[in-house]
């Protein structure tokens, strides 16, 4: 039965969720303070990173942060006024580095990832541009032996959940990506991985055709919900309040208040990113790349070369600390030789991340007209169409063609 929803953000998540339900004929209002693709969908790496199939807390993580941390161009950062706060998501963290809950979290991950682009690409076609996504698979690059070593336990895992890779010839990788400084000493293809030739345009793109097809989007905050008998029956913003069948909570790192108003506590925190866009590099490769060595992604845009990564635990409230963007620039100059900064732009994002590193797909428990999509951390971009088919299945009652149990609302 057709119904009302009420989408709250307007991220990838958010606007790819309210497309899949206005597919099945419901009617859909998203509501976002910012405009679409404001948030952190504006300014990750842009990759559709497929072959992720890795939690992000690995056995041994706890021995290893130590070192990352004393390293200050390392990819890991802390506020440390912010560490009582970040303290039980971080105990939740450990215990997902289990090696029997990588286990477990990788074919999660990867019962995902094998839909994840026809959902991307579904969704650009019916918008008029497909092209926006480009097939060209992604390359992971590796300086040292050092790390190509460890990064061998990776490959291990990617080769039982079955994802392709090509190890590259040493002397083949200056052919394969000529951008880049004679430096690299192994590297790995990944023929499955895309990217969007701008993430941000993407979430415009879909919202626009949103929009065409009779969705509404308003520019309101929301603040909580008017619950009666069955659950909510409005949602409340700071301008009024919208009545709604069901809501989806898509609120990105912005979502635990609002879960929690609707009967679910979840450990969501936030692991906040940077970028750095060059829009005049000189040097562009002709696919996106993985920096093994030093955890961050380049990525060929559009609008210019984006260096994008790097983790900081610092919560939703801290101001930004530029100096992790130019930690990534340092590294881009070692890689590309020149770049030229003219017209550059750093930003900061914050990632959804729950501990477990699986996002919250979920029909809510405490009541059935609610359902929440957030909690991708650092794979958004790339599951947010995904997530958005498997609301409206989960909506419909659909066979959404894989286990949900692992992205419950209720796990933890
Ligand atoms: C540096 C960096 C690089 C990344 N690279 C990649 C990558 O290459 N590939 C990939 O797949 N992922 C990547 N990610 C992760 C990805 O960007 C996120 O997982 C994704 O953007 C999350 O999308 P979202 O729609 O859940 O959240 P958001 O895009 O943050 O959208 C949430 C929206 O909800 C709104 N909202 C929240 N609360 C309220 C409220 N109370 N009232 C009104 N509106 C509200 C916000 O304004 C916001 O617009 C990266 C992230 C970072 C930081």
């Amino acid at each position: 039965m057709a119904q009302h929803f009420i989408v709250i953000g307007a991220g990838i998540v958010g606007i790819s969720t309210a497309l899949y339900l206005q597919r099945d004929g419901h009617r859909v209002t998203v509501i976002d303070e910012r405009g679409p693709g404001e948030g952190t969908s504006k300014g990750n790496a842009s990759v559709l990173a497929i072959e992720s199939c890795i939690p992000v807390a690995t056995p041994g993580v706890a021995w290893d942060v130590p070192g990352y941390l004393s390293d200050p161009m390392g990819p890991l950062a802390i506020r440390w006024s912010y560490l009582p706060k970040i303290a039980p998501w971080l105990l939740r963290f450990v215990a997902a580095s289990k090696p029997e809950r990588v286990e477990e979290i990788s074919i999660a991950l990867r019962s995902l990832m094998v839909h994840a682009l026809g959902a991307h690409k579904s969704l650009a076609k019916e918008a008029g541009e497909p092209e926006i996504l480009r097939e060209t698979g992604w390359l992971a690059i590796f300086e040292t032996d050092k790390k190509f070593q460890s990064y061998q336990w990776d490959l291990e895992i990617q080769k039982r959940r079955g994802v392709p890779f090509q190890v590259l010839p040493a002397e083949e990788i200056r052919q394969f990506e000529p951008s880049l400084q004679p430096i690299i000493r192994h590297a790995v293809y990944y023929p499955e991985n895309a990217y969007a030739a701008n993430n941000y345009r993407l979430v415009t793109l879909l919202a626009a055709d949103f929009a065409r097809r009779g969705g509404t989007i308003l520019k309101e905050k929301v603040t909580g919900f008017q619950i009666g008998a069955n659950g909510p029956t409005h949602v409340v913003t700071v301008s009024g309040r919208h009545a709604a069948d069901a809501v989806v909570v898509a609120g990105g790192a912005w979502s635990k208040g609002l879960t929690q108003q609707l009967g679910h506590k979840v450990p969501l925190d936030t692991e906040r990113g940077y970028h750095v866009t060059l829009p005049k590099a000189g040097r562009m490769p002709r696919m996106p790349l993985y920096s093994g060595d030093h955890s961050f992604a380049i990525t060929p845009l559009e609008i210019g070369l984006r260096l994008a990564g790097t983790v900081e635990l610092g919560g939703l409230e801290a101001a930004p600390d530029y100096r992790r963007a130019e930690i990534l620039m340092k590294h881009g100059r070692r890689l590309f030789g020149n770049l030229d900064e003219t017209g550059r732009s750093d930003w900061m994002g914050f990632r959804p991340s729950m501990p477990d590193s699986l996002p919250v797909i979920s029909r809510g428990v405490r009541w059935p007209n609610t359902y929440f999509a957030f909690g991708h951390g650092h794979i958004g971009l790339t599951l947010g169409p995904l997530s958005g088919r498997l609301i409206a299945d989960l909506a419909v009652g659909r066979d959404p063609g894989l286990d949900m149990r692992p992205f419950r609302i209720d796990r933890f």
